[in-house]
């Protein structure tokens, strides 16, 4: 029986491993991939005091922190129910998919999330090659360059904005006849010189030379007619999933899927704290993710603290 069982291994499961063992008490972390979505990353130029790191580097470098302070390490395995338990203070139960269950007296949930694809052909050959998915993370790699973003919800029209100030020309291409994005938003983005907004588009294919994206081609929809923008990046804006399809019915989500946490990172569940991008938490970063670990870790141990004795 884990004191507190971690179910995803990204940088929240990850710090939140390491701060539930340091505290002494027997932590378990679960995964179907020790590192997440920082796997799936070249350059991180953000993770304060580190001034450039790679990806699987960063991964790695997680896993020796974690097993440092011998925490059971489960990976290859996904979770796929979480039965509280019958009375208040009980063990909760996860339940792994091709059967066995773990049991925890407190759970931290970090699962993640995932981009929404365009699913158009070389999205995926041209991914971390210009296309991106994450202004915050990309945006300086394309100083100077011309980049479109893919979305006119409020996360394209900011990512718009935001890129403008660095970029020399940005484009924003959105599906429908109009943009989705608060008003004040969308004036924003007009009021900018080098931005265009393209609607009534839809993005049929990104264009690399073999080692880098060099366009993109869009269909306009009024009249059927394929275009094309000569640019160097894409930022695909049309939706972050959070992985909480499973959780359903168990904690609270938004509308969205995302797990609802209070400042303390406690879930609608006693006894459950979430952390990372799959939860309402603003801004999906991996120093953010880091952060709200160490945060729902020293949570759980406050509600384990609190626990009568059995
Ligand atoms: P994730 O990293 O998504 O990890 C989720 C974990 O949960 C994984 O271990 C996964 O296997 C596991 N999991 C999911 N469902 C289950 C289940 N049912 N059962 C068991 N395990 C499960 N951020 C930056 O700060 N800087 C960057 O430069 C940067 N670049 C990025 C580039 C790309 C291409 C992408 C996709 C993201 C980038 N990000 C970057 C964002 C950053 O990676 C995320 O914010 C961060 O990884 C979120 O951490 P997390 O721990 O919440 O979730």
């Amino acid at each position: 029986v884990f004191d507190v069982l971690v179910v995803g291994a990204g940088p929240a499961g990850s710090a939140s491993a390491i701060y539930a063992a340091r505290k002494g008490i027997a932590t378990g972390i679960l995964a179907e991939r020790f590192g997440g979505q920082v796997l799936d990353t070249v350059a991180i130029e953000n993770f304060i005091s580190v001034q450039h790191t790679e990806g699987a580097k960063l991964a790695s470098a997680l896993e020796a922190h974690t097993r440092e302070y011998g925490v059971d390490i489960m990976k290859g395995f996904k979770a796929e129910k979480i039965v509280p338990p019958a009375q208040p203070g009980g063990l909760f139960e996860v339940q792994v998919a091709g059967g066995g269950a773990l049991q925890a007296k407190s759970l931290v949930l970090s699962p993640g999330a995932r981009w929404r694809q365009m699913n158009v052909p070389g999205e995926a050959e041209y991914r971390n090659k210009g296309v991106a998915y994450c202004p915050h993370c990309d945006g300086p790699l394309f100083k100077g360059k011309r980049v479109a973003v893919i979305g006119g919800g409020n996360s394209g029209v900011e990512a718009a904005i935001d890129l403008a100030g660095i970029v020399s020309h940005v484009t924003l291409i959105e599906f429908d006849s109009q943009l989705r994005a608060d008003a004040v938003l969308q004036a924003k983005l007009r009021s900018l010189p080098n931005a265009e907004i393209i609607v009534s588009a839809r993005s049929t294919e990104v264009h690399g030379d073999g080692e880098k994206v060099v366009g993109l081609s869009y269909e306009d929809r009024t009249n059927g007619e394929i275009k094309r923008l000569e640019l160097e990046g894409i930022f695909v804006q049309i939706g972050l999933v959070p992985n909480t399809e499973w959780l359903k019915g168990t904690v609270a989500l938004t509308p969205r899927g995302e797990i609802e946490i209070d400042a303390r990172g406690e879930t609608s569940v006693s006894g459950i704290f979430a952390a990372g991008d799959a939860t309402t938490v603003p801004y999906k970063q991996i120093i953010i993710a880091a952060g709200e670990g160490a945060k729902a870790a020293l949570s759980a141990f406050d509600y384990l603290i609190r626990q009568p004795q059995a």
